[in-house]
């Protein structure tokens, strides 16, 4: 094509060219003289797409021909206003037809020129070439978490700052059980059609596990990054429609400012789930920011969940598992021990669970070190079982061990490595299980028991606590919060609490332990309440093992 582009101008734009191809090694580079619409692209670009060459003229439509036909839009609009001189940035992603008809995930960073009078006369800019690979979610066209880490690493190593944002649509299940599949797909796609429109140029839009998207941005501030996610949760929950219906979607999502560079992504990452769970259990669809909470040791949350990472890759090395007994209240003697776990680093001491456990319960690792509490436990209790063949081990599982499919065929596994019989056993679950699936927890609660595991429901009476549960689970044992403990001497009405849940929980066939019993007059109450078992610092506060073993596993 014929083009007007004086030699003088030409000159400059290649000028500008070698300095950004000298600057951008690795990537491939435009530069666009928005006057003549003149553009020099790299050599790689030209070879890998079918563009005309090196120099062209009208370069945003022949660019934007080989677009997904599905990304154009998005595309269009943000180009458009670069070219109009209305927008300065342009940062996004999309699919791009190649020379073999293939589309792979580019990533498109641009940014305007201005001369002396303000007025725009170049945008250049990057494409990164994500390839046809494994990052891509074939359903949005999205890169996948594969995806996110390895720009995550690449922000790592350039130590770029940055904000990340997860979005998600809590009890997607519902969309599908009641529309279909079919419809669920169509939302889905439409949502990301939504949020690619309200982050143009913001950043990049990866698809995490399940509904969740995760927005990377170089450019928004965590206000604006909360704005934002305002408008989404305006355009999503409220107005989104679909062939006249409207999919009831509740918004949840969390939000974390990447600042810190000796942590790696996959603690992030970890952080970011964490706040984005207590988004979900709060239930308001508030955007929870992640605060990197500093302790008295002045360590961050952020670093240390980075090293509690490594010492789990490291065989677990650091962590260590205490030991409280948990006594029948009727004769005070010792019938079983929960194992509550400690870190221990020299340059951090002892550190408690409640510090750690919530985020990193989140993180992948984290089955690794479940699997590792749960044998540690059992080896560490089989001798005890010598003199007291009745006596129960309590082992605390996360929710996300129990999401996992293999989570039965994990304690089945370690159960027979460790020789520790299952009727000695007891799992406890927290009422944080109850996000999964009802029916799902039912059935491996009936694969434990018929394994001759027993499980018990943890921290009965906090949070979404119902006894309905009680119903649907046929659970051995109901662990009583301490909360419900704590008062009883004082207040009728609160020892009375006690008695009825013990009632309650005996209908469903369960017995009781009362956590957290402190005095001896709390004691007495419990016991006349007819409550089976009780936990707490009035007999012992969790011990190391050997203290454990001579204190209460005594020869007979
Ligand atoms: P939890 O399962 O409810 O464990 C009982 C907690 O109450 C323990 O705190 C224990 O030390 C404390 N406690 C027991 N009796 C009393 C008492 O009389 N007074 C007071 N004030 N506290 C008492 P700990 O060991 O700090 O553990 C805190 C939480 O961390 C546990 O709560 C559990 O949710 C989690 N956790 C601990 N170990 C593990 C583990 O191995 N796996 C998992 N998934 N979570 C664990
Ligand atoms: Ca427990
Ligand atoms: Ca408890």
């Amino acid at each position: 094509m014929e083009c007007a582009i004086t030699p003088e101008r030409k000159r400059y734009l290649d000028e500008l060219f070698d300095a950004m191809q000298i600057a951008a090694e690795g990537y491939y580079v435009y530069v666009c003289d928005l006057a003549y619409d003149y553009s020099r692209w790299s050599l790689e670009a030209i070879a890998h797409f079918d563009l005309p060459g090196e120099y062209m003229v009208g370069c945003k439509d022949l660019w934007g021909n080989l677009i997904f036909p599905g990304d154009q839009d998005v595309y269009l609009k943000s180009i458009d206003d670069i070219f109009a001189g209305v927008a300065k940035h342009h940062d996004m992603q999309y699919r791009v037809r190649n020379r073999d008809g293939q589309y792979v995930v580019c990533t498109c960073r641009g940014t305007v020129i201005h001369d002396e009078s303000g007025n725009p006369v170049y945008f250049v800019g990057t494409i990164q070439n994500n390839g046809i690979n494994i990052s891509m979610d074939s359903l949005t066209g999205l890169q996948n978490l594969y995806g996110l880490f390895s720009h995550l690493d690449g922000l790592y190593q350039k130590r770029t700052k940055a904000n990340i944002m997860m979005i998600g649509i809590r009890h997607f299940s519902t969309v599908n059980e009641m529309w279909g599949y079919d419809f669920g797909n169509m939302v889905i796609h439409k949502v990301v059609q939504e949020l690619k429109q309200i982050f143009v140029n913001d950043g990049i839009l990866f698809r995490g596990d399940g509904v969740r998207f995760i927005l990377l941005s170089r450019s928004l501030s965590m206000e604006q990054l909360c704005l934002k996610y305002e408008e989404v949760c305006r355009r999503i929950s409220a107005e989104l429609e679909m062939d006249g219906y409207h999919p009831d979607l509740d918004i949840s999502g969390s939000a974390l400012e990447i600042s810190t560079f000796d942590v790696k992504p996959q603690a992030m990452y970890s952080c970011l789930n964490y706040a984005y769970t207590i988004s979900c259990e709060q239930g308001n669809g508030q955007l929870q920011i992640f605060r990197n909470e500093v302790d008295q040791n002045r360590t961050d949350l952020m670093t240390l969940i980075n090293v509690i990472r490594r010492s789990i890759e490291h065989d677990c090395e650091g962590f260590v598992l205490y030991y409280q007994p948990i006594m029948n209240a009727e004769t005070g003697t010792v019938s079983g021990c929960e194992a509550l776990l400690r870190w221990y680093n020299p340059e951090y001491g002892l550190v408690p669970p409640n510090r750690f456990i919530p985020v990193i319960e989140n993180d992948p690792s984290f089955f690794r070190l479940g699997e590792w509490i749960l044998r540690k436990a059992m080896e560490d209790a089989k001798p005890f079982l010598k003199n007291h063949p009745d006596f129960e081990l309590n082992v605390n599982i996360s929710y996300n061990q129990l999401k996992r499919a293999s989570f039965v065929e994990t304690v089945r596994r370690n159960l027979e490595i460790t020789g520790y019989p299952a009727k000695n056993l007891c799992l406890e679950i927290t009422e944080r299980c109850r996000l999964l699936d009802i029916r799902r927890l039912s059935l491996i609660g009936t694969q434990l028991q018929e394994m001759g595991v027993h499980f018990a429901i943890d921290d009965f009476g906090t949070g979404y606590s119902s006894v309905g549960i009680l119903k649907q689970l046929k659970c051995d044992v109901v662990k009583i919060d301490k909360m419900f403990v704590d008062h009883i001497a004082c207040r009728d009405e609160d020892a009375r609490l006690l008695k009825a849940l013990n009632e309650v929980a005996m209908i469903h066939g369960s017995t009781v332990c009362a956590e957290g019993v402190e005095t001896q007059e709390q004691c007495e109450i419990i016991r006349k309440c007819g409550i089976h078992t009780v936990q707490g610092y009035y007999f012992s506060k969790p011990v190391p093992l050997e203290t454990f073993q001579e204190k209460y596993v005594t020869e007979k």
